[in-house]
């Protein structure tokens, strides 16, 4: 959040870095605790995710404004390539990174080592998962989702409608039905 007198604002921000495909309770929790810790917390998603997303960039952070609203002190943004560069252009201070169970760490504590070590590096905290949702992850949200499991726990309430909405038939106009009408 920019001051309200217009200066610079000097206080130490961090970074929290994701694809964010969707957000998940799980994010969300590190998010409100992260925000707990530090004067301004930067959600920042990641533009070019490795896999095709399943929400496009501009819904991604859409649905993290929305479930991040209430909190004043948390910011949403984009990125695209290098992390501490992005990083260094907002003149942050730290990385945030949520930590689930043991297979997170071996990548994640390389990545932390690797960006503390580039031009311009930053250093990371880790946040430990909540327990509720150390097996949460976005990807098991969406296969679940797919195969028609309940997931209501693991995603905040906006998430699941928009979920439920890009699985809803689309609503064919009258004029496309006529022109599919065969009979
Ligand atoms: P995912 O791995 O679920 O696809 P992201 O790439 O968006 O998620 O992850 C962004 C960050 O959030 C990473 O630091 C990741 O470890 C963390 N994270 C993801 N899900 C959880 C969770 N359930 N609890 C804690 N941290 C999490």
């Amino acid at each position: 959040m920019p001051p309200r007198n217009g200066s610079i604002d000097t206080s130490p921000l961090a970074v929290y870095p994701g694809s964010f495909d969707p957000v998940t309770n799980g994010h969300l929790d590190i998010i409100q605790r992260a925000a707990r810790c530090f004067p301004r917390l930067l959600v920042a998603v990641v533009a070019n995710p490795s896999k095709q997303p399943m929400f496009t960039l501009e819904r991604r952070v859409e649905l993290l404004r929305e479930v991040c609203a209430d909190m004043p002190n948390v910011e949403v943004d984009r990125f695209e390539g290098l992390l501490v560069e992005y990083v260094r252009r907002r003149q942050a201070q730290i990385i945030v990174k949520g930590l689930r169970i043991v297979s997170d760490f071996e990548h994640e504590f390389s990545m932390a080592v690797l960006n503390r070590k580039l031009r311009g590096g930053a250093d990371t905290m880790f946040v430990p998962a909540s327990i509720e949702y150390a097996y949460v992850s976005s990807s098991s949200v969406k296969e679940v989702f797919a195969l028609g499991g309940d997931i209501a726990d693991f995603v905040p309430p906006v998430v699941l409608r928009a979920m439920a909405a890009l699985r809803a038939p689309a609503v064919t106009s009258p004029a496309r039905r006529k022109e599919g009408d065969q009979s």
